[in-house]
């Protein structure tokens, strides 16, 4: 049962190509139903025969709910259950251009960095295509919304999950289904060069964001082990190139450590890497995480460290924080709900205050 296709793997012309679907044109109707949130079962208008086909070929996965937070901000978190019982987060936020989700790409992350509390317990597995878009479906059912943005800056490394990643955005893009497009979606990565080569090369207008969080390799490989596979000589070198063959800017983003990498020599440091290139550096505040010492910045270390990069004429913002009451950042909803099913307490832990 585990080793089955998802059919929400499919693009409508890989549903129309495959054996078990004849007529093809009942692809479209299918592919429809299936981005809806339908089952097999609730598709009035398939034959019984082709549901039955299916069925025996293929899997329609649908997450359970396992929790659900409202921040008072409006912000949604929800943990699934996926068929392997293993868990993912995910978060709708409000924005003035629309609702966005950030979704996960893998169940864990291996990528090690030592801020972050989804990478705490190591990679579990990858989540396939479906997995990814039952995360828009089912939270766009649950909230009554029409989700318009999406970022892929959840639990997991996307590039690490290449295929998988890169199918879903090619599902998530076709008409007929969710639909949205490439414009709408960012991705994040911790900065895998050979990949974001490979990724510049499908040509599609995602936004990509590269964690980069130091301003030089020293400092960066205390925090992100990545950064001894890619200096940042090299990962900015690719994000040029990325530019160069996609037309698209590659933002930045980087966490405010107190003490660590918000000193003013760090922004000029930064702003000589990053002079001239016209790029977007996106400001993070640094979520506390229980197993970690770091601190978020000072407030005033924030204010210097931005009139630094925009002295120098680039554009630095502060992204606004939302979810704070609910534990709405990087796998702490997971991590929690781990260590309670360990302690044998199942009750929804109190506000962690993050
Ligand atoms: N692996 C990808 C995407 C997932 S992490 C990446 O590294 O970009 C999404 C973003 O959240 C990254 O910029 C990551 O560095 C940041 N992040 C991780 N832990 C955080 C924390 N405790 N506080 C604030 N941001 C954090």
């Amino acid at each position: 049962m585990e080793n089955l296709r998802g059919l929400k793997d499919f693009t409508p012309e890989e549903l129309a190509a495959l054996p078990e679907i004849t007529p093809a044109y009942r692809a479209g109707q299918i592919f429809t139903w299936l981005h809806r949130g339908a089952t097999l079962e609730e598709m009035t208008n398939i034959p019984k025969a082709l549901k039955q086909t299916l069925s025996e070929h293929y899997i329609v996965t649908k997450p359970e709910m396992v929790k659900r937070q409202i921040s008072q901000d409006g912000t949604r978190k929800y943990l699934w259950r996926l068929s392997d019982g293993n868990c993912v987060e995910t978060v709708l936020m409000f924005y003035k251009h629309g609702p966005s989700i950030c979704v996960s790409t893998q169940v864990g992350c291996r990528m090690g960095c030592v801020f972050c509390a989804s990478t705490k317990g190591g990679l579990v597995r990858n989540l396939t295509p479906s997995e990814i878009l039952d995360q828009i479906i089912f939270t766009g059912l649950d909230a009554g919304v029409r989700i318009s943005h999406i970022v892929l800056m959840g639990t997991g490394e996307p590039l690490d999950n290449y295929d998988n990643v890169v199918q879903f955005l090619k599902v998530v893009n076709a008409p007929g289904g969710l639909n949205i497009g490439h414009r709408h979606i960012s991705l994040s990565t911790s900065g895998l060069c050979d990949r974001i080569d490979r990724l510049a090369k499908e040509q599609m207008q995602i936004t990509l964001s590269v964690s980069l969080h130091a301003p030089n390799d020293t400092l960066r490989r205390q925090i992100m082990p990545v950064a001894n596979a890619w200096p940042i000589e090299t990962l900015l070198d690719t994000c040029n190139r990325y530019f160069k063959e996609t037309g698209r800017r590659v933002s930045y983003e980087y966490i405010m450590i107190r003490d660590v990498n918000d000193t003013p020599a760090c922004a000029r440091e930064l702003a000589d890497r990053l002079a001239g290139t016209g790029s977007h550096i996106n400001m993070i505040g640094l979520n506390n995480i229980e197993e970690s010492p770091l601190k978020p910045s000072r407030r005033e270390s924030v204010a210097a460290f931005q009139k630094i990069l925009q002295d120098r004429g680039l554009t630095a913002t502060v992204r606004r924080q939302l979810g704070f009451d609910i534990d709405a950042s990087c796998g702490q909803l997971r991590r929690k709900y781990q260590r309670e099913q360990q302690m044998g307490n199942n009750e929804p832990g109190g506000n962690g205050k993050t």
